[in-house]
């Protein structure tokens, strides 16, 4: 059963070697997490991020049973 979102930024294009993961209930929390992770572990700035960005991960984030 689906209970949770996990996204797993080696799944990322570019960020093989990042061992970071985030996991939570809702696809929002996990957004949030996301942008969190982006920018203390990248230094990006979520804000900066495109719209195809976004597109692409969100394909990433997947459901799983925790
Ligand atoms: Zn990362």
């Amino acid at each position: 059963m689906t209970n949770a979102f996990t996204y797993a930024c080696r799944d990322c294009e570019g960020m093989e070697a990042c061992p970071g993961s985030v996991t939570a209930e809702t696809q929002e929390e996990v957004w949030r997490l996301m942008e969190l992770h982006a920018q203390m572990a990248h230094n990006e700035d979520p804000a900066e991020w495109t719209q195809e960005t976004r597109d692409y991960l969100a394909t990433l984030i997947r459901p799983v049973s925790a």
